[in-house]
């Protein structure tokens, strides 16, 4: 693709560069996901006629500036240089222009992060690197692009990105940008909740150390911009033996020891005790303790990723395991395991891992040990039949009617019938069979 692109701009005399975040992945030895490449000196017309030659090429947006260039199965965007011009004092007053006969530096200087304003030559390996993004890149730092005041009042998303280039990137944030994110952090509520949504999942699917980017989202203020349900958690005090972190500090190293997890059970991890404020109670013995916390925590959950426009089913999803986080027991029988595979269903894995870094999470106990606990609970999960994940009254191999005409049930009894003869099957103590579930009911004198 590379070769062809170039191969057309050469011969229309223009000039293409590799920009942004694929300069940065490719010098850092990082797999480039998606290429984004800058041409200048020629018209978009004559661009876009010219690679329709030989790809599929489509405009993206209303702006005529972008292209999405698809041959042989790879799509990349192919830009003409952009300029943002303030137009007010909002902002979001601000116009985009696209224009061909623009150096590519024109277009770096709107970038966010000088890593990420960085070109290259695709003619001669040339880099183009106006903001000094190499040295950056050497030092592991994050460094706005030019004034930080700027950056982030054109585009607070800005600061959210930051947050998650450090996860990504295990990189530092550079202090006078740290200071700007830290004066500036109350313009993220004018974000759409789509894009915070993006940035945190994209955050937490980072499988380096979350910490640092946790604390940062925490310490310049952009948690409780997005999250306000957070602020209560900070600095506060479990007063419990069992806890030996403030809460908030529990729930991002639950994050953290959960990081080889999915960006699901990361964001379950980082709500998980959301709800102990609202709950703590102390004993006579002055330990506080926390009745429900995870039923208020699956509610104020529920509340916070319908606010972030979430789809249902990671909404679903989360809500149960921050629900279901207290289970299963760490020393189940089979019954009780059996009975949270089904209520879990096929989120019952992402509850086991959730379970271990929680625990993992708290005072350290030397005596377990988390791996093989999870690996082993796993393989006893998976030996259950696969249709326990699933299954409920509404499977049951005997239907209403029989019950009516061999027990003579009426009414609420057919449903009772029903729901005890489901639980036994749960619970491993009756196959899903008809003649053995008649037998069954048969004994239990109904
Ligand atoms: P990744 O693809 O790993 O998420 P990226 O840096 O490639 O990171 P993209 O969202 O793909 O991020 O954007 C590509 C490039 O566009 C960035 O590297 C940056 O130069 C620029 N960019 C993207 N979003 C913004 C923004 N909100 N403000 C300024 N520049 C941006
Ligand atoms: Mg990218």
């Amino acid at each position: 693709m590379q070769q062809r692109l170039l191969e057309s701009i050469e011969a229309l005399h223009g000039e293409i560069y590799l920009v942004g975040g694929s300069v940065r992945d490719t010098m850092l030895g990082l797999q480039v996901k998606d290429s984004d490449y800058i041409v200048t000196g020629i018209e978009f017309p004559v661009l876009k006629a010219q690679l329709e030659t030989w790809a599929k090429v489509d405009v993206v947006g209303a702006s005529f500036g972008v292209l999405k260039v698809a041959s042989n199965g790879v799509i990349v965007d192919v830009a003409l240089p952009r300029t943002e011009r303030s137009t007010g004092i909002h902002h979001r007053d601000f116009e985009v222009s696209f224009d061909s006969s623009l150096p590519v530096e024109y277009d770096l200087a709107r970038r966010d992060f000088t890593v990420n304003a960085m070109a290259l030559r695709l003619r001669d390996q040339a880099l183009i690197d106006p903001f000094a993004g190499q040295s950056d890149l050497e030092k592991k730092i994050l460094r706005a692009v030019g004034v930080a005041t700027e950056r982030f009042t054109e585009d607070p998303l800005r600061m959210l990105r930051l947050a998650r280039f450090v996860a990504k990137l295990g990189f530092t944030v550079d202090l006078d940008t740290l200071a700007a994110t830290k004066a500036l952090a109350p313009l993220v509520s004018s974000v759409a909740a789509e894009r915070i949504q993006i940035e945190l999942l994209g955050l937490l699917s980072s499988q380096k150390t979350l910490l640092p980017a946790l604390r940062l989202l925490r310490d310049t203020g952009l948690l409780e911009q997005f999250i306000p349900e957070y602020k209560i958690c900070f600095s506060f005090d479990q007063q419990n033996p069992y806890h030996h972190l403030t809460l908030e500090e529990h729930m991002f190293q639950t994050v953290e020891l959960a990081r080889q997890n999915t960006a699901e059970v990361k964001l379950a991890a980082l709500l998980h005790d959301i709800g102990k404020p609202a709950t703590q109670v102390f004993g006579t013995d002055g330990i506080a303790h926390y009745y429900h916390h995870e039923a208020r925590g699956a509610d104020i959950t529920r509340s916070i990723l319908t606010r972030l426009k979430c789809s249902t089913e990671l909404l679903e999803m989360v809500v149960k395991l921050v629900r279901n986080h207290m289970r299963p027991p760490i020393q189940s029988s089979n019954k009780a395991l059996r009975k949270f595979v089904n209520d879990l269903g096929v989120h019952w894995q992402a509850a086991l891992e959730l379970r271990r870094a929680d625990r993992l999470a708290h005072t350290p106990e030397p005596d377990w040990d988390a791996d093989h606990w999870l690996a082993e609970t796993i393989a006893r999960c998976q030996s259950f039949p696969p249709d326990l994940e699933t299954f409920d009254e509404r499977n049951l191999a005997v239907s209403g009617t029989e019950l009516v005409e061999r027990f003579g049930l009426q009414g609420a009894k057919i449903g009772a019938a029903k729901k005890a003869a489901a639980t036994a099957i749960i619970e491993g103590e009756l196959e899903n069979e008809h003649d053995a579930i008649l037998a069954w009911l048969g004994q239990q004198k109904i």
